[in-house]
């Protein structure tokens, strides 16, 4: 094995590690091309025997990962360093947003295929007798968020790395992410997860960069002053994950805190023997940063989430206003050089720390601190469900945030004094602290998710606020990446695009709109094809070794993966999954289109009907799949532990996306744009940003059904309105019949009982008003999937048209109308 000390020569240039690429690049001699992977192989085995301390032949699937992802991370280094002195150098603004999620997944091929070094790592590996993917796949996933949310913020990270925003993102470095998933009789059972038992190779510790964060106590006045007096501190500690944008131009920094006592150890407690209680300020601190809280569109009161919250929110800002005072003096100028963008209202304990940052601790008055800080900060709304918007009890946010409190009531007054409200808008009311008002107050935009949910914003949830503060509320439809969800997770469909329209698709992804000349092309017709059909190859046999259950990649794969949610409706798909099973059996002999039906999610620990959602789901899949009479015709899976790398495994061999949640319950949905990237055509309603996929694609390449809003709204006004419409369906009374006589649950026959009661008699989600029109749009899928000609033109077209759904476009559209930054590259 040859060693390749840093220096190396390329191309007679003598070049430093990490730039030895970029100088390669474009110089066509062979044997300087060559040069490059051999460069990497050094870099591994360096890594290997200097970081890991493992001998080649000693070392296991582990230690190649290390020593693989530590010599990729140096080529970020060199990006990351020239990026943050250009913002220093330049005295730029820069983005900082504030999310308690970042769901994140796997980062070792993103890294690579960002930095153009993907083949290279392949090829390096197997040079050392090592597979590629299953180094990839030795990875874990950095499961720090829930669903949606948190993989916004993830894809945001990267888009402003791509883009050139420069940015940090602030975050949570919580010990254990959410938690993995097992089926146990068809039960979701929650187990621990575990990311960092192993090292993780991606972050920087830096504990030097740690800030004291109070609780509780209460406030003194001196010289006429409130003084916060803490009853007890932690120390948040950071740690540093560079993200690197597309081909390496510009990276910027997640930063996640970790919770750290003040105070290590108790001395003197220990060596009066009392071991236990000299490690209790430990274990007590240690509590801030130790789990994500599960819970999706839901939220409860509890203490440890508003220290959490109120842990991230002052680290962050501290952290900001210590790199501002480095080159400022004058802190009325920090909206010139600081926007703050609030990930829904977890961190909206931002508006008053700020202010009380700026009075209390710096001498700016009141109302000019309220003002500065209002400059910096935007809040973006995530949701409409009243379960899932914050209210603290004044009792707890008194007692954990005493100063707070003052400054709540403060912001409230000055907010009626300023406005002056017809009728009173309260942030404090019912003795409670509303986290939404709060961060509607003391932000300069409030933005919503999609079209149709930034209207609902302004009508349904903020109306009043909405007719004060004209103009506050716009409109940021999300995105995707489309380097993850598309050029890395699609290799076989991401090849084809450049073979068919050329490269720089990855990073203007309206380019996709080129492979619509091609859509009546056959030959490009029997490639997007083939593309397809080799992910579904790939997916039928993990299937096969991951649920036992054979499936045959010819059959309509039909995809639903989300958090389990009532509103989302799995409920509405595995009943139309039954109807479907029942019209095989009755007549068997008819021209079946083949179906695998593929569910995919966590419920919430403590969501009891999800969780029956789940278990029947699994009940209906061991009748179906055992069932000889629809053996070639239907199978249900539903692998355990949906997480981002089952999405990206999932997601490219899909051939329908189901989006089917209530009119005016989901926000945008993002999962909807990344199969729309890889070609699924989308049955779904018009919510979310559906409408906007439905308004791009045509209504011709998109299976559209159900209730509007408006109809859905006025359609719960009729207290008998689930029975109607059950009494007027026979497939419906047919499916719920069968359900209540036990079919699948033949162990524990009125198992289903309450849950068939429920659709009868409360269905506030609307599966029975909806189900005829489900169950019609299911039936033109399968007359559409057996035209194969038109169903790939219509899968092809949904990949031409997503280009608006590139998290590019997102993030260029936050930096010109809410935080007002230039691109820096
Ligand atoms: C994209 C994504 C989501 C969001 O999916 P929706 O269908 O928009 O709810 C949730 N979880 C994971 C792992 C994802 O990748």
């Amino acid at each position: 094995m040859t060693r390749i000390s840093p220096g190396a020569t390329c191309g007679g240039k003598v070049t430093r590690l990490g730039w030895i690429r970029n100088v390669c690049q474009g110089d066509d001699n062979l044997d300087d091309q060559r040069l490059i992977p051999e460069t990497l192989r050094a870099e591994v085995l360096r890594h290997l025997t200097y970081t890991l301390g493992k001998d080649a032949p000693n070392a296991s699937i582990y230690d190649w990962r290390m020593a693989l992802s530590y010599a990729i991370r140096d080529h970020i280094v060199e990006p990351w360093f020239a990026a943050t002195r250009r913002t220093w150098a330049e005295d730029r603004k820069r983005v900082y947003y504030l999310s308690m999620e970042f769901l994140i997944g796997r980062i070792l091929e993103d890294a690579t295929v960002n930095l153009g070094l993907r083949d290279q790592a392949q090829e390096v590996m197997a040079s050392l007798g090592q597979d590629f993917s299953q180094i990839v796949e030795d990875e874990p996933d950095a499961a720090l968020g829930n669903g949606g949310l948190g993989r916004l913020a993830a894809c945001f990270m990267e888009s402003m790395a791509t883009v050139g925003c420069p940015a940090y993102g602030y975050g949570i470095r919580y010990e254990h992410g959410l938690f993995r998933q097992r089926f146990q009789n068809g039960q979701q059972i929650e187990a621990p997860e575990d990311w960092l038992r192993q090292t993780h190779p991606w972050e920087f510790a830096r504990p030097e960069s740690a800030y004291t964060i109070p609780f509780k106590g209460n406030v003194e006045t001196r010289d006429g002053k409130p003084v916060w007096v803490p009853g007890e501190t932690v120390l948040a500690s950071a740690h540093d994950t560079p993200v690197i944008g597309w081909q390496g131009k510009w990276a910027n920094t997640l930063r996640l805190w970790e919770a750290l006592p003040t105070q290590m150890f108790d001395l003197e407690r220990f060596n009066r023997g009392d071991y236990a209680a000299a490690a209790e300020p430990e274990a007590l601190a240690r509590t801030l940063s130790r789990v994500l809280y599960p819970d999706d569109t839901t939220y409860q009161g509890k203490e440890l989430r508003l220290k959490q919250e109120f842990f991230l929110t002052s680290a962050a800002l501290q952290d900001i206003l210590r790199r501002f005072k480095n080159g400022h003096s004058n802190l009325r100028d920090l909206p010139k050089y600081v926007a703050i963008q609030m990930n829904d209202t977890h961190p909206a304990i931002a508006g008053p720390e700020l202010v009380r940052l700026l009075s209390d601790e710096n001498g700016l008055p009141f109302e000019e601190a309220m003002e500065t800080a209002q400059a910096c900060l935007g809040y973006t709304n995530h949701t409409l469900l009243p379960e899932a918007l914050e209210r603290w009890a004044t009792f707890t946010f008194g007692a954990v945030l005493p100063r707070h409190m003052q400054i709540v009531e403060q912001i409230d007054s000055w907010h009626r004094r300023t406005y002056s409200p017809p009728h009173y808008i309260g942030i404090v009311k019912h003795q409670e602290v509303r986290m939404g008002e709060l961060a509607f107050v003391m932000a300069h935009k409030v933005n919503g998710v999609s079209a149709l949910h930034s209207d609902l914003v302004k009508k349904n949830l903020f109306p009043e606020l909405n007719r004060l503060h004209p103009g506050r509320i716009i409109n940021q439809t999300n995105g995707v990446t489309p380097r993850r969800w598309l050029k890395m997770a699609n290799r076989p469909l991401a090849d084809l695009i450049t073979e068919t329209i050329g490269d720089g698709w990855e990073a203007d992804l309206d380019k996709l709109r080129g492979l619509e000349a091609h859509v009546d092309d056959a030959a490009f017709r029997a490639k997007f094809d083939k593309s397809k059909r080799a992910n579904k190859v790939a997916l039928a046999a993990w299937i096969k070794d991951h649920c036992g259950v054979t499936v045959s990649p010819d059959a309509l794969f039909d995809v639903q993966v989300k958090r389990i949610h009532e509103y989302k409706r799995q409920l509405l798909n595995i009943l139309q999954t039954v109807s479907h099973w029942h019209a095989i059996k009755q007549d068997p002999t008819a021209n079946w289109v083949p179906r695998v039906k593929i569910f995919g999610g966590k419920s919430a620990p403590g969501y009891a009907v999800a969780k029956e959602i789940i278990h029947f789901i699994n009940d209906v899949a061991t009748v179906v799949n055992n069932d000889p009479d629809t053996k070639d015709l239907l199978k249900i899976v539903y692998p355990e532990n949906y997480n981002v790398s089952m999405a990206e495994r999932l997601i490219p061999a899909s051939d329908l996306s189901e989006q089917i949640s209530t009119a005016g319950k989901e926000a945008s949905g993002t999962g909807n744009m990344k199969f729309m990237m890889n070609g699924a055509p989308t049955i779904g309603t018009l919510d979310g940003a559906n409408v906007e996929i439905l308004q791009e694609v045509g209504a011709e390449n998109f299976f559209l059904f159900g209730l509007t809003t408006e109809e859905a709204m006025k359609r719960r006004e009729d207290p008998d309105q689930s029975r109607k419409a059950i009494e007027a369906s026979q497939p419906m009374l047919d499916v719920l019949q069968m359900v209540a006589e036990g079919r699948f649950s033949p162990d524990q026959k009125d198992r289903y009982h309450g849950l068939v009661h429920r659709v009868w008699h409360h269905d506030y989600f609307l599966v029975a008003a909806d189900f005829d029109a489900y169950n019609a749009a299911q039936a033109k899928v399968d007359a559409a999937y057996a035209d194969r000609a038109a169903w790939v033109r219509m899968a092809a077209m949904n990949t031409a048209r997503s280009g608006f759904f590139s998290s590019d476009r997102t993030i260029r559209s936050y930096m010109s109308e809410i935080w007002d930054i230039p691109a820096a590259i």
